[in-house]
């Protein structure tokens, strides 16, 4: 059986001065798989959009704001993007996380009950230059 859900976020990466958004899911998953009548399977999680990344974290401060560091190292906002150039949107940056992240997850789950560590949380990171309002797809498979 394959069993498809939506999730809708807003999300506002302008809030913090990281320009990032890092928001937990794993409960609106947990419900999502939870509320159907499969007990076993995956559940593919995927974020429509070129600025936003899926994947798990341990959700404490100390961590995000390493993770929020990684990204500045790696793809910072204030470097020349071709991006920028051609759309003058000023999110070159945006995409080029996003891409590095992925848009996609998959969570094995037995007896309804994701497969997931004890401190691994799962995340949509928004990382636009602007609030957006976000679709994440779930399609859930099993028996
Ligand atoms: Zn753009």
């Amino acid at each position: 059986m394959v069993i498809s859900k939506t999730i809708q976020l807003h999300a506002d990466p302008t809030a913090n001065q990281q320009q990032m958004c890092i928001i937990d899911i794993t409960h609106q998953v947990e419900q999502q798989v939870t509320g159907t009548d499969i007990n076993s399977g995956i559940v593919t999680l995927f974020v429509a959009g070129s600025t936003a990344g899926i994947s798990t974290i341990e959700f404490e401060s100390g961590l995000l704001s390493d993770f929020q560091g990684m990204w500045e190292r790696n793809a910072p906002k204030n470097i020349p993007y071709d991006h920028n150039r051609r759309w003058g949107d000023g999110n070159g940056h945006s995409h080029v996380r996003a891409s590095l992240l992925g848009a996609s997850l998959v969570v094995p789950f037995n007896d309804k009950r994701l497969s997931l560590g004890t401190w691994q949380q799962i995340v949509l990171v928004d990382f636009d230059n602007r609030p957006r309002s976000r679709q994440i797809v779930l399609q859930i498979m099993g028996e």
